[in-house]
Parts: structure tokens; sequence; C-alpha cells
């Protein structure tokens, strides 16, 4: 239960609303403003008093502002909804996730009074007007988990809202991986979006799905499973490369490449099926890189004593050349 306070407030004229159906998020833009600060700000520009219905402050206390009465929050959208608000500029901070956990109880608790925790009724302010209301941060989709859970609370997760490089991390995996962060990218804020991203990795994965308890919580399952397919990618990566076959788009220079393995293999340097695979294209290039090392080591033409297998074996046997190609007279 969170625990709720209708303050006394000096209202001008509030209508009951009959029929409430809906409810309707915000936040009031500005980082610190207190319940009292909006009541006195729409005091002043000639309203009946602060335009919300409920407002939560970020040390969480909860407040009845309208309650019942028709609030002022959502032009054309007054008569048959609650205007929830969160302290913050979430335009430029974050929600801190204990924080929205907090305002999603306050929220549920309020709303189940009149009508059923689906996602159809609840909508952000810009859902409903121009307005980027309650904040380009505000994770709309998390919130609507916490609101519509069968059961509340829905456990804490403790990545979202973080910061940092082991967040920026997890989402070059999953950018990796082929997951989108269209908007935000690998921004190093765990938001909306990255939970997101997380939970169809891990729905693709078989490792949680919408039940699970660790549904959107990136724990050891999903990091090794993200860790295995990018060394996999890698693994693939190198094993094309290896594959590449030497096959050079000039003429000359496939002429030249094809010189050099003939004289190669004439010479006894290299074994002829080397010479036949590149004449088929089908020398690889890594191969080709091992052939040419030990090709380029190979004595000049002047160094050489030209002589057939046989006779050198022969010559060898009987001591007349050492083992540097070199007679011993
Ligand atoms: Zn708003």
């Amino acid at each position: 239960m969170v625990r709720v306070q209708t303050p006394r407030l000096n209202w001008g004229n509030l209508s009951r609303m009959r029929n409430i159906r809906r409810g309707i998020i915000h936040h009031p833009a500005a980082v610190r403003y207190s319940y009292l600060q909006v009541h006195n700000q729409h005091r002043g520009q000639g309203w009946s008093g602060a335009g919300y219905t409920h407002y939560m402050h970020k040390d969480k206390t909860a407040y009845i502002l309208r309650g019942k009465n028709q609030g002022a929050h959502a032009a054309g959208h007054n008569h048959d909804s609650f205007g929830y608000c969160l302290e913050g500029n979430y335009d430029i901070e974050y929600v801190d996730d204990d924080l929205l956990i907090e305002f999603a109880k306050f929220v549920r608790q309020e709303s189940a009074k009149e009508f059923a925790l689906i996602n159809s009724n609840f909508q952000r302010h810009r859902d409903v007007g121009s307005t980027s209301c309650p904040g380009r941060n505000f994770p709309w989709n998390r919130f609507l988990a916490l609101v519509t859970a069968k059961e509340a609370p829905a456990p804490a997760n403790v990545w979202m809202g973080k910061s940092g490089q082991e967040v920026r991390e997890l989402q070059d995996k999953l950018i990796a991986v082929g997951e989108s962060l269209p908007r935000f990218g690998a921004d190093g804020h765990f938001g909306d979006e990255t939970l997101l991203a997380v939970q169809s990795f891990q729905r693709k994965h078989g490792i949680s799905s919408p039940s699970g308890r660790f549904y959107g919580v990136p724990g050891p399952a999903t990091q090794e499973k993200l860790d295995a397919l990018i060394i996999a990618m890698k693994d693939e990566e190198a094993e094309d490369l290896k594959n590449v076959i030497f096959w050079p788009s000039s003429p000359s220079l496939r002429e030249s490449a094809h010189k050099m393995l003939k004289r190669a293999v004439d010479r006894d340097h290299i074994d002829k099926r080397w010479l036949d695979q590149y004449e088929k294209k089908e020398l690889r290039m890594a191969d080709f890189i091992t052939l040419k090392v030990h090709i380029d080591m190979m004595p000049n033409d002047s160094d050489v004593y030209e002589v057939h297998r046989e006779d050198w074996e022969d010559y060898t046997e009987r001591g007349l050349v050492n083992g540097e190609n070199q007679m011993i007279l």
C-alpha cells in the first residue's frame, strides 16, 4: 500500500467526474517541483488550483490533489481521466527505477478503484496532446508493465535506470547480435529501449518470456548467450576470411602468380597440388600466403645447383653435396 496524503489546499470551483475510465501520465518538466508549487503556479494562471488529480514527489510521497474532481491536465481529455504526475523533467533526466516502481504502485492503487488495469486505460500526455510529456526518457513500457502486472509488486529489475560502461557494453552486444536500439543507440543508459531489446533477445533464445521472473533482466544466462553468439560470429568471420580464394583480378598479377607457383613446383619446392588448385581457382588465400612465405625463402636461381631430385638424393647420399645445395668439392 502506498500511503497517500490529501493536503488541504485552497481550490476554486471544482466539478466531480462521473465516469473515470483512464489515467494520463505527466511530468511537470521541472527537476524539482513540489505539489504546492504546482498548485500555486496553476492558481496563478487563474485555474481552480493544481491541474493534476494525483502527484508524487521524488521522495516517493504521494498526494491526492483534485482526486475525483475533474482535472486540468490534458486539454479535451480531462472529463474522464485521472492526471497522474511524477515530479521531475524526464526530457533531461532519467527516472530512478525505485521511484518508478513506487509511482506505478500509486497509480495502480488509485486507478484500480475506478477502472481496469490494462494497457489501453493508460496514456502518456503526449499520446493525447502535442507535448513531449512525460518526457522522452520516461520508460513507458516498463511503467505499463508495472501498472498492469497481474501480481503487484513486479520484481525489481536492478538494471533499469542504470547508467555506465557496463550498460554500454551490453548495448553494444545487443546491437552486434541484431537487436535494435533505434532511438538512443548504445547511450550507456538502461531505459525502456534497452529493456525491450533485452526482452526481445530473451524471447528469441528461449531465455525468458513475459511471464518470467527475470524477463528483461540481463542476468548470467542472457550475458552468456550474448557472449557465445558474438564469439561464434567472430569465428565465422575468421573462417570466411580463411576460405577466400586467391584469384587476383588483374590478369598480369594472375599470370605472375602462376609463374611463381609453377617455378616453385618445377624446383620441387612446393607440391604440385597447390598449382592444380590455383589453376582450378580453388587455392585459398590462407594457403597462398603460407606458400608465398615458403617460396620467398627459396634460394635465388644463382644459388641453386640445378639437379633432378633423384640425382640430388644420389649426390647427397654419396656425400657430394651438403644440405645447403652446395657441392662439397
Ligand atoms: Zn503533461
